[in-house]
């Protein structure tokens, strides 16, 4: 890999994914980093259409801090981890509110010190919330990255963000991320990648391409 490269095959993707944006539905930061946190191991699409009840009953860090686990866990079980997730956001608006007077910090050392939110989990809400250039590395971009020849049978999200970050210019972080986890998400799944049409095949390093 090198810069030449990587700016080709942002390019490419730039045609491929027409507008490119998240797909977590959230109206502020606090829903944000909620809706990551419960994002863990599941689908937005989950996550969205229970944030949707979620949210409609807890609007604020206040309201969360005061609910019953039980309550939580209920509404969110379709996630998966449910009792985990449930005590993450109840003791995340605790601290949210304790420690923040209800508001999202913008600091990642500070992010990552809420429960449930990782080096990830950080980056999005740095992203998505704060438009602070970031790169959350999730199994797609994972993927992407091998597949793209950006790193070689490399899995450690932190490495592989280091690498994104070597070669893709810093203002364009947040784009690029959403590029490659969109491409991923829906050309170039995990199993049945869409190589007979893929605009990126001469770029590509994957062994078991899917030509029919
Ligand atoms: S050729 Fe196939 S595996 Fe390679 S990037 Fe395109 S869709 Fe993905």
């Amino acid at each position: 890999m090198n810069k030449k490269i990587s700016n080709e095959i942002l390019n490419i993707l730039k045609t491929i994914i027409i507008n490119p944006k998240p797909e977590l539905d959230f109206n502020n930061n606090f829903e944000l980093v909620v809706a990551v946190a419960l994002s863990a191991q599941t689908t937005d699409k989950r996550v969205n259409e229970v944030t949707k009840i979620l949210f409609e009953k807890y609007k604020t860090p206040y309201d969360l801090m005061n609910a019953s686990v039980e309550d939580v866990k209920n509404i969110i079980s379709p996630l998966g981890l449910a009792k985990n997730k449930s005590n993450n956001i109840i003791n995340l608006s605790k601290i949210l509110v304790e420690k923040y007077n209800g508001e999202v910090p913008g600091i990642k050392e500070e992010l990552i010190k809420l429960p449930g939110v990782g080096n990830k989990t950080a980056n999005v809400v740095l992203a998505l919330g704060f438009n602070v250039p970031a790169f959350p590395v999730d199994t797609h971009l994972i993927r992407m990255a091998n597949r793209l020849g950006y790193v070689k049978d490399e899995t450690n999200p932190n490495s592989i963000e280091k690498i994104y970050k070597k070669y893709i210019d810093e203002d364009q972080w947040i784009l690029a991320h959403h590029l490659f986890l969109l491409f991923g998400r829906y050309h170039c799944k995990a199993i049945s990648p869409d190589c007979k049409n893929c605009k990126l095949i001469n770029y590509c390093r994957y062994k078991d391409k899917k030509m029919i």
